[in-house]
C-alpha cells in the first residue's frame, strides 16, 4: 500500500506541486495510480477525485485539461478503466454529499 508521503512525489522523486482541478477547483498535492505502483510523470493522465474530470500532468506536473485528441489515442482498455473510475468517483460523491458539494 502506498503511503501518503510517497503519493506526494512524482516519478522522479520530486514533490508534486499543489494543483487544482481546472473544472471544479478541487485542490490536491498527491496522486496515485490504480494499483499504487507507479508515480506520475509529465503527460500522464489523472482523474479529479471530486468531479471525475480527466486531467493530464503538464511539464511542471500541474494537472491541466487534455488537448483535443489526447483521449482519442488511448486504447479501449484504458477508456474502460477511466469510465469505471469516474463512475466510482461519482458514486462516492453522491454517497458523501447527497445534497451536493459544500460551497467553497
Ligand atoms: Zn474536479
Amino acid at each position: 500500500m502506498e503511503t501518503k508521503h510517497n503519493a506526494q512525489k512524482d516519478a522522479f522523486g520530486k514533490p508534486l506541486p499543489r494543483g487544482s482541478c481546472p473544472l471544479c477547483g478541487y485542490v490536491f498535492d498527491a496522486a496515485s495510480d490504480c494499483y499504487g505502483k507507479d508515480r506520475p510523470k509529465p503527460g500522464d493522465l489523472s482523474l479529479c477525485l471530486s468531479c471525475g474530470a480527466v486531467l493530464v500532468f503538464d511539464d511542471g506536473m500541474i494537472p491541466i485539461l487534455p488537448q483535443a485528441g489526447d483521449l482519442e489515442k488511448l486504447d479501449s482498455l484504458t477508456h474502460r478503466q477511466i469510465l469505471r473510475a469516474q463512475r466510482a468517483i461519482l458514486e462516492m460523491r453522491a454517497k458523501n454529499y447527497p445534497n451536493g458539494l459544500p460551497q467553497r
